[in-house]
């Protein structure tokens, strides 16, 4: 008797890690768009482009404390031989001077208070000396280039912001100083997240042998927040194909469900049977280390990814999979001299835990997909391409953790 073969499977496996990316971003529904409070919209997706309602600066104004003067009245004006103009007045910051400026004369300006008329330039209060209480005395020319001109930053009207931009800390003040009150944003992507084991128990209970904490749901849970979606908490299920079901019917009403554990070759990886059984699936085990095992599928018409229990695994399939799917931002690389070799896999891109110190990167040490503690000390993924490979002292991609 011949021995039993598997059916050759109807799916794509062994994927690239851009394949599973692109796969997981077309299942994912396109979000309607809401308006939220400006300073509620961090970490959101713009979803319509800004145009600025004012211009800013919105009059000429001064970049610094000191006196606004005609350009012409200072050129001579040195330590040896200060130039001595009349002060007529001040303008400060929401207040201005009315009067015009002459031959020969100055206002005291502050940091953002509109230019008078009549002066082009500005003299820091480091190069003054008061000359009495009318006159001062300038120690060096007046720059033209401590002014800010009207509109030099952007001008009313001008679109400065695009549709699908991510929202971060400066992005929001940006769009505060455009004059939005509020801001047209992508509705928050509703993520179902459920992790799975018989081993897998919550922090705080006593561990027997054998057992772990369940770190991966909440890793997961903060990383999806971090990225801007709402989280369905579904909790924790055992590795039973029913318990795996029952959990799931929890996820009703979510864009996309996220499991952790349950997806690689054994026999308890039962998430992997439901989906290759019962469901649908666009892709099994993609070509990276860490993270293979990854299953994309669908049940019920619910888009499921199926993340690998090892927390390092699901840590590194978020970045460079799930989060860049879920917010349409591409992955963030930059170059960096690898202070260590990082070797290559005939053909699986490899992302390894490194430490960048001083502006270069070497290798965190232990790879090993079950060491918890690199979470905290690694700082970067460094990319090593399929079957390549780097030598100390060359440049290689890093992506910042
Ligand atoms: P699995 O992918 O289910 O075969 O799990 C692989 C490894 O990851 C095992 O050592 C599990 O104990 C561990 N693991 C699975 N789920 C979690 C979790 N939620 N938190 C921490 N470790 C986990
Ligand atoms: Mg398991």
């Amino acid at each position: 008797m011949p021995e039993p073969t598997s059916p050759a499977p109807t799916f794509p496996m062994h994927i690239s890690v851009a394949e599973a990316r692109e796969m997981l971003a077309a299942l994912l529904p396109t979000p309607e768009t809401e308006t939220v409070p400006v300073g509620q919209a961090l970490g959101r997706t713009l979803a319509a482009d800004l145009q600025a309602k004012v211009s800013h600066p919105s009059a000429t104004e001064s970049a610094l404390d000191g006196i606004a003067a005609r350009e012409a009245d200072t050129l001579t004006a040195s330590a040896e031989a200060p130039v001595r103009l009349k002060i007529i007045g001040e303008s400060r910051a929401g207040v201005s001077f009315d009067g015009e400026v002459g031959e020969g004369q100055c206002v005291r300006i502050y940091t953002g208070a509109p230019m008078p008329p009549g002066v082009d330039a500005i003299c820091p209060v480091e190069e003054l000396r008061d000359d009495g209480p009318e006159h001062v005395l300038l120690l060096r020319p007046a720059f033209p280039g401590d002014v800010r001109p009207e509109g030099g930053d952007f001008r009313a009207g001008e679109t400065v912001m695009g549709a699908g931009l991510w929202l971060t800390a400066p992005r929001v003040a940006l769009a505060a100083a455009l004059g939005h009150a509020h801001v047209p944003v992508l509705r928050k992507l509703r993520v179902a997240l459920l992790s799975t084991g018989d081993e897998v128990i919550e922090p705080g209970q006593p561990l027997l042998p054998s057992q772990v904490y369940d770190s991966n749901r909440i890793g997961l849970s903060a990383m999806l927040r971090e990225s801007g979606c709402e989280v369905i908490e579904l909790g924790h299920a055992p590795d039973s194909p029913a318990s795996l079901q029952a959990a799931i019917q929890g996820a009703g009403g979510a864009d996309v469900l996220l499991t952790t554990g349950g997806v690689s070759m054994g026999k308890y990886d039962f998430m992997r049977d439901l989906l290759i059984e019962h469901g649908r699936v666009s892709f099994w085990k993609v070509r990276m280390r860490p993270g293979g095992p990854a299953i994309l599928g669908g049940w019920n018409g619910l888009p499921v990814f199926g993340l690998p229990g090892n927390p390092v695994s699901s840590l590194v399939v978020f970045h460079v999979i799930v989060r860049p799917a879920l917010t349409g931002q591409p992955v963030q690389s930059l170059k960096l001299r690898a202070v260590t070799p990082f070797r290559g896999l005939p053909t699986k891109t490899a992302f390894w835990r490194g430490v960048i110190q001083d502006g270069m990167v070497s290798d965190y040490g232990q790879q090993g997909s079950g060491i918890l503690r690199s979470l905290s000390d690694a700082n970067a993924l460094v990319i090593v391409p399929e079957g390549g490979g780097v030598r100390a002292g060359e440049e290689v991609d890093v992506v910042l953790l």
